[in-house]
């Protein structure tokens, strides 16, 4: 494995790692934090999103996962956080990666996840590691329109359910570590009902929102949404008392979390 490109954008670094003929993609944001890929390609295939297109090519194995790691030390990052929001559903690659959340966890890194919950049995031991933050990737509040933009995912029902058993013994500051990401899309999820939905379920958990902002892909019909509606979606989960945490730069600079890795190199090579 090597680095084959380093893309600074002043902020974050986007890694380009050659493995076994193919790239995969880290990307260092937040000064001490870096976002590692589970898998070459993605199996999930969601809809909005440039990884999944050719669906997965193959697992990362234990090693591949850390070498991002020390490859991007050895290029002089610093790293203190790992957030497993790549390229790749972890929890389809689990065997690996749980070994390689303990490795980081024995070299003193905090380890946080981004997950779209399935499967549902891997859903629930990832609940149960000692991890650092977990997020699922929620996206939709309605099964229907959930399964068309999460072809291979668990029903909404069925991860609320784990979800919910888990959190109802932890104490408020447990709790801060979990959080629904809701990537935002122009007319698909962004309806009234569908925000009044999401609050509810953030209530009942009592979870963070992370609202993201769609980055548009050339090929994919997804639109992103203007500012304004952005903001009126935010001032919507803040006055139902829904903590909400906003797309950060590094994202909506279209480089790094999961599925926008391919996204920006997609992006940069249409240009
Ligand atoms: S968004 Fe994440 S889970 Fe979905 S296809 Fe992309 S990399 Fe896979």
């Amino acid at each position: 494995m090597k680095i084959v490109k380093n893309i600074q954008d002043g902020l974050n670094n986007l890694l380009e790692i050659y493995v076994d003929n193919h790239t995969i993609e880290s990307v260092h944001y937040r000064g001490d934090t870096l976002c590692v890929s589970s898998q070459i390609g993605c199996p999930v295939r969601c809809s909005f999103c440039a990884s999944g297109m050719n669906g997965l090519i193959r697992n990362l194995s234990t090693d591949e996962i850390l070498n991002q790691y020390f490859l991007a030390k050895e290029d002089g990052l610093e790293i203190r956080n790992i957030a497993f929001a790549g390229i790749g559903e972890p929890l389809l690659n689990w065997n690996n990666v749980k070994e390689a959340f303990f490795k980081f966890k024995e070299l003193g890194l905090k380890v946080s996840f981004y997950t779209t919950g399935f499967p549902l049995n891997k859903f629930e031991q990832l609940l149960n590691l000692p991890h650092n933050g977990l997020t699922l990737s929620l996206h939709s509040v309605l099964e229907e329109k959930r399964k068309d933009l999460i072809p291979k995912g668990e029903t909404i029902q069925n991860l609320l359910n784990v979800f919910g058993n888990h959190l109802k013994n932890l104490s408020n500051k447990k709790r801060k570590l979990y959080s629904i990401a809701y990537l935002l899309i122009y007319n698909e999820n962004d309806s009234d009902e569908e925000i009044q939905k999401l609050a509810q379920i953030a209530k009942d958990l009592n979870v963070n929102v992370s609202l993201l902002k769609y980055n548009e892909i050339e090929g994919i019909p997804y639109k992103t949404t203007p500012d304004e509606k952005y903001e009126e979606v935010f001032l919507k989960l803040r006055k139902e008392g829904i903590r909400v945490t906003l797309s950060n730069k590094y994202r909506t600079r279209k480089i790094g979390g999961c599925g926008t890795l391919m996204i920006n190199r997609l992006q940069k090579q249409s240009l």
